[in-house]
């Protein structure tokens, strides 16, 4: 009978030692082992410029700039030939420097606005809008438009809170991109309900009235158009604009009368 007893009380002791030693070892694999196999996915977000305070980019809002490096396009006025050619691009800002600032800006900024280059580009942007919603900020999207499928992920997963799309001339015009896609952005913008702008800023070259017209049409039922004026700047992609002719202010102010939404 004392030989049954202890024989039961070595087995509960081997079996309670057992336990405890896996548990102990659960801990080990969780706390140790599990960081070297299970590491953070790497970001590609390539992030080119970070502006920590802006009132005037996302309407209404207080917010702060991401600069996105990579475009598509090479529209000749564009100011930021340093986001859009490879050979001008700076060492990319690490990803987790922007989200770590905006964790201590939490309460103090209302919006992050994402722009370019064309932040439908890059591979990880669905992550790092989710990651930024997740800090409890709004988000505006500038975008060229070329990318409608990304574009229609973003609206269909309630991450956007503003989109602004350059709309650059009449849309049977475009020749960095399928035409198409252009006028499925703008449909997929339109029919989302989120607050959104269309933009055409006015080089003479490759806008005509005639064009603005079509972007009119191509873009009926938005709620905001604005044209904005050709700013000459030796930074352009195409410093030699600044020797053409362009609308003068007179005509830009009348255009602008004309069609702004
Ligand atoms: S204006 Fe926009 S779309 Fe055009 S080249 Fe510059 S970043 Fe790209």
């Amino acid at each position: 009978m004392i030989a049954r007893i202890y024989s039961l009380y070595v087995l509960d002791y081997i079996i309670s030692s057992n336990i405890e030693m896996l548990l102990r070892w659960s801990f080990f694999l969780t706390q140790f082992i599990k960081p070297f196999f299970l590491k953070q996915k790497k970001s590609h977000m390539r992030i080119g410029g970070f502006h920590k305070l802006s009132v005037v980019d996302y309407p209404g809002k207080v917010a702060a700039v991401v600069f996105t490096q990579g475009c598509n396009f090479r529209c000749g006025y564009c100011h930021n030939p340093q986001l859009v050619c490879p050979s001008l691009f700076k060492a990319p800002i690490p990803e987790q420097y922007v989200i770590d600032h905006l964790r201590k800006r939490q309460g103090k900024l209302q919006g992050v606005v994402v722009t370019g280059g064309e932040p439908t580009l890059q591979k990880d942007l669905v992550d790092f809008i989710i990651k930024i919603k997740g800090l409890g900020f709004l988000v505006k999207l500038d975008t060229n438009g070329s990318h409608p499928k990304i574009l229609a992920m973003l609206l269909s997963m309630g991450l956007i809170d503003y989109v602004a799309m350059d709309v650059k001339t009449a849309v049977a015009k475009y020749k960095y991109c399928a035409p198409e896609l252009i006028q499925e952005s703008i449909q997929l913008i339109i029919n989302s309900g989120v607050p959104h702008q269309f933009r055409t800023t006015m080089v003479k070259k490759t806008c005509s009235v005639e064009d603005v017209h079509s972007i009119r049409q191509s873009i009926a039922g938005a709620s905001h158009y604005v044209l904005q004026p050709f700013i000459a700047s030796k930074d352009m992609i195409d410093p030699s604009l600044a020797l053409e002719e362009q609308y003068t202010d007179e005509q830009f102010s009348v255009l602008a009368a004309r069609f702004d939404v």
